[in-house]
């Protein structure tokens, strides 16, 4: 794997993009343009109507000449069309979005005080087929393009008519097995869209290799690793790709990938009553995690029809945090956001 930063391969790349346009800089913009025969400032505004204006099709960039624009007509940009909206009671909103082949995939915009987050999807389904998680359910149809992925941020940003302050990957599907279209849009939502890195955080369960390759990309990004049990035998039970990839592997990996970028990994715990929220689980998470820069987010169980897990009570949460706690481990709780309108964590399956 080469240690070549993101930015300066994508920039290599100067022209030669290949429509829907979404997904491009500046520079590939503006080569594209001179290569219809206009002059390079016109990437300048192709690029401010597509990623500020939010304009749908070329035809409607009302600065450009009009039999060009006549031209540019059929070209796609690559926008999804809004096909359900639905509005949990904290404010929390779930898309469907139809994307251009029929596929539908759902994001989630989350607003807080002083936040907007997007939630986005990587695929269309997912194949790891984790046992608690409602996307895995559906099975696994196809990797999304950049633009597929962008869009799901400018479409939840026009609807809330406000920035987009934060964007998490943790919507359907692994995001590291669609590593180079996660990598350019995170370096489009960064540099085109004009969120900081810092607020962009990529979810994963854990691919044998990935961590490490994304670790070579030199990004601030946060990468969060969906653990969720503290032991081989139960994170087998739970998520059918972590016995070809044991824990102890997984926990190498991460161990690399702190050392190579100097930032903490933030590890997902999803608890579910019963069968990994005991005391003596949240001992062995703080032994799995001795010595690491890592930050442990609990994520209490969002219930799915297809399986009887259950969520714990708040007083067993509680001794879970405390146990952590004690052994020094920086931890936060997730409440789920969305839970009213099936938006929340795992309840994703492209469904109303
Ligand atoms: N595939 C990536 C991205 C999905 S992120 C990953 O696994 O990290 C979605 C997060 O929600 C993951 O941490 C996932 O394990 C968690 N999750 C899945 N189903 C859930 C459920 N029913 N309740 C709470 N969290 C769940």
């Amino acid at each position: 794997m080469s240690a070549t930063p993101l930015v300066s391969q994508v920039n290599s790349v100067k022209s030669a993009i290949i429509p829907p346009l979404l997904g491009a800089s500046v520079s590939e913009l503006s080569a594209w343009v001179e290569e219809q025969g206009q002059p390079a400032y016109r990437g300048k505004q192709l690029h401010d109507w597509i990623y500020h204006q939010g304009v749908r099709s070329l035809a409607d960039i009302s600065v450009f000449p009009k039999q060009w624009r006549g031209e540019l007509a059929e070209i796609p940009i690559g926008r999804s069309t809004i096909h359900h909206r639905a509005v949990a009671p904290d404010g929390t909103i779930k898309y469907l979005l139809r994307l251009a082949d029929g596929q539908i995939i759902e994001t989630v915009g989350i607003p807080t005080a002083k936040r907007l987050t997007v939630c986005v999807s990587t695929q269309v389904g997912c194949p790891m087929a984790c046992d608690f998680c409602a996307t895995g359910k559906g099975g696994y149809i196809r990797n999304l393009g950049t633009h597929e992925i962008v869009d799901q941020v400018l479409t939840v940003q026009e609807d809330f008519q406000q920035r987009v302050s934060h964007v998490v990957f943790m919507g359907m599907g692994e995001p590291l097995l669609n590593t180079d279209n996660v990598l350019a849009s995170l370096k489009c939502l960064n540099q085109d869209v004009g969120i900081g890195q810092r607020s962009l955080t990529v979810s994963t369960v854990g691919i044998r290799d990935r961590i490490r390759q994304f670790a070579h990309n030199n990004l601030q990004v946060t990468l969060a690793v969906s653990l969720h049990a503290p032991n081989q035998a139960l994170r087998e039970k739970l998520i059918p790709s972590a016995r070809p990839y044991p824990l102890e592997d997984l926990l190498d990996e991460c161990r690399e990938y702190v050392e190579i970028t100097r930032r903490r990994i933030s590890f997902e715990y999803i608890l579910l009553a019963g069968f990994n929220d005991l005391p003596e689980h949240a001992l062995q998470l703080a032994k799995c995690l001795r010595g690491f820069q890592s930050h442990v987010n609990l994520i209490p169980y969002n219930p799915i029809q297809e399986v009887d897990y259950k969520r714990p009570k708040g007083d067993r949460i509680q001794a879970f945090v405390n146990v952590l706690k004690q052994q020094k481990v920086a931890v936060s709780v997730r409440y789920s956001r969305g839970l009213e309108a099936d938006a929340a964590c795992g309840q994703l399956r492209a469904s109303k």
